[in-house]
């Protein structure tokens, strides 16, 4: 079985915890796109454990976890977030974290570009997370980034590192004027950080050809969510990879395979970091108690999210960009303060009612058309069963399955382990 389990929206939907719920009935959890701009969010036992660039599944004991080629590393990051969970008792070893040959390593200087480019854009900026995930995919596809296998030959890296930091200097300091970068830190930095994943370092190709011919069950992680799609997304406001599930085999290393399953992350409001167009955006009081209800802060950089109601238009063309087949609803319970709960169930462009998600321009210009549903107001986070929730809540899943058209299997609602239901 392959199941790739992705974003619907903007993002921070929720994928940590399902993942982390649903991958206990996997061998292998990937994650094949992205860096460590990623915050997934998982609360076991009362810890709250964020990872930004492990698989979710490594918090169980039997679960394979898969960096992909599809990612960019930041090898002090990943260190680091290693020895975090190695204090809370997670094991982590190359017998349960594999990373990709063909992965690419976000090097310092691309953090440091990102920051350069952010800031000289000053108030212009398109909400980067600073973590260098734009420079080094662009450096990919130039074809002068290093890659996880190349440590593990180290003959001829003094050379080529120091190739690359005279062209980066050409930029950091010719371009930015901020102090030069130097080759020895840099050389430093990568056997430091990256020597002790050397054991890690793994064909993904073949290991994981061999372990879906040998009937292993994988899941592919994604981050983020269609919305923020290269190609799909809401251009230039997106990340920089592919966030969708067709992608998801690609960046596994696996482009041959074919996925059984698309499962769906969608919130039950809308929420956005950083810029770019968000039509069902709320202002004022009312966006205030939302984001308060859902502590809607970024889990890998603390910003307040941007909030909304559901978003019929956008949600619906996340499940078609995903392929989705089954939904998993996110989040219910924190609706539950509304009298009268707000879903933008069209957008107005130009004039003309649609409820097919726009691009552009049209996208920019589109108003919000709202509607109001009723809310339930009691507290449904004890509920285990579909017929345990208030009417008006199942009105409201049946709403946004019919409107979005995909089947919701599960609805989530509070953020614990066992808070969640199976329709
Ligand atoms: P991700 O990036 O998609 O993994 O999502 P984030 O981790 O950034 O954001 C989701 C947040 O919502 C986390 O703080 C979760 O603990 C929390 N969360 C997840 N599911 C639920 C839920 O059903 N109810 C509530 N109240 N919180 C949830
Ligand atoms: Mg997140």
């Amino acid at each position: 079985m392959l199941t790739s389990i992705v974003g619907i929206n903007w993002g921070d939907e929720g994928k940590g915890r399902m993942v982390d719920l649903l991958s206990k009935d996997y061998n292998i959890v990937c994650r094949y796109q992205g860096g460590n701009n990623a915050g997934h969010t998982i609360i076991e036992e009362g810890h709250k454990i964020v990872l930004n660039l492990l698989p979710s599944g490594i918090l169980r004991d039997s679960t394979v976890n898969v960096l992909g080629n599809g990612m960019v590393i930041d090898l002090k990051h990943l260190y680091n977030e290693v020895n975090a969970l190695r204090k809370k008792g997670v094991v982590v070893s190359p017998e349960n974290l594999k990373i990709s040959d063909r992965a690419t390593i976000c090097m310092p200087y691309h953090v440091l570009l990102d920051c350069l480019e952010e800031d000289r854009l000053k108030g212009k900026k398109f909400g980067s997370t600073r973590r260098g995930i734009s420079p080094v995919y662009a450096d990919k596809f130039m074809k002068k980034a290093l890659r996880m296998g190349d440590l593990l030959n180290l003959d001829g890296l003094t050379e080529r590192i120091e190739d690359l930091v005279e062209w980066k200097n050409l930029i950091i300091e010719g371009g930015y004027k901020a102090p030069k970068i130097n080759a020895q830190e840099i050389i430093a930095w990568l056997k430091e950080f990256g020597l002790p994943f050397k054991d890690y370092i793994v064909d993904m190709t073949q290991y994981l050809d061999k372990q879906i011919k040998n009937k292993k069950s994988v899941m592919f992680e994604a981050q983020l969510g269609a919305l923020r799609d290269i190609d799909f997304g809401i251009y230039p406001y997106t990340s920089a990879s592919n966030t969708i599930a067709a992608y998801a085999p690609i960046g596994a290393g696996v482009p041959f395979a074919k996925l059984d399953k698309v499962i769906g992350i969608m919130k039950a409001y809308s929420t956005c970091v950083g810029e770019g167009p968000f039509t069902c955006e709320m202002s004022g009081d009312e966006a205030e108690a939302l984001r308060q209800a859902g502590g809607e802060y970024g889990a890998a950089t603390g910003r307040p999210r941007r909030v909304g109601g559901f978003d019929v238009v956008a949600s619906k063309y996340g499940v078609k960009m995903q392929g989705a087949n089954e939904i998993a609803l996110t989040k219910l319970d924190v609706l539950s303060y509304l009298d009268k709960i707000p879903v933008c169930v069209a957008y107005d462009v130009n004039g003309t009612l649609t409820t097919d998600f726009p691009n552009g321009k049209n996208l920019e210009t589109a108003k919000p058309v709202y509607k109001y549903m009723d809310g339930w107001k009691c507290d449904i986070s004890g509920c285990r069963k579909l017929k345990e929730l208030p009417k008006q809540a199942i009105e409201y899943i049946r709403f946004i399955e019919n409107a979005t058209e995909c089947k919701i299997k599960y609805v989530s609602v509070g953020a614990d382990r066992e808070q969640y239901m199976v329709l």
